[in-house]
């Protein structure tokens, strides 16, 4: 006998099989289409520049400047490719 879970939705059992409820048709398994949306959604461009804390040491300082310069670099050459991209597909 297929496992049964309770949806989040309507509150009616429903087979854990299922991706969705059938009764209101609702997502059974909100957490794992997130993750999977999440993943997709990736933009190598989103991710944020290296924090520096002004109580770092000097030194560390001076390998996180570095660091984000060439975070900007990458950014800003991943940004031109996607502009000549989205270019050429004109
Ligand atoms: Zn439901």
């Amino acid at each position: 006998m297929a496992k049964e879970i309770k949806c989040p939705e309507c509150g009616e059992w429903t087979s854990d099989n299922e991706a969705t409820c059938s009764h209101c048709g609702a997502n059974l398994h909100p957490d794992r289409s997130e993750e999977i949306k999440r993943m997709l959604s990736f933009k190598p461009l989103d991710i944020p520049l290296i924090p520096i804390n002004e109580d770092d040491h000097w030194f560390l300082k001076g390998v996180k400047m570095v660091l984000r310069t060439g975070q900007a670099i990458f950014i800003a050459i991943g940004s031109a490719i996607v502009y000549i991209a989205s270019g050429a597909a004109h």
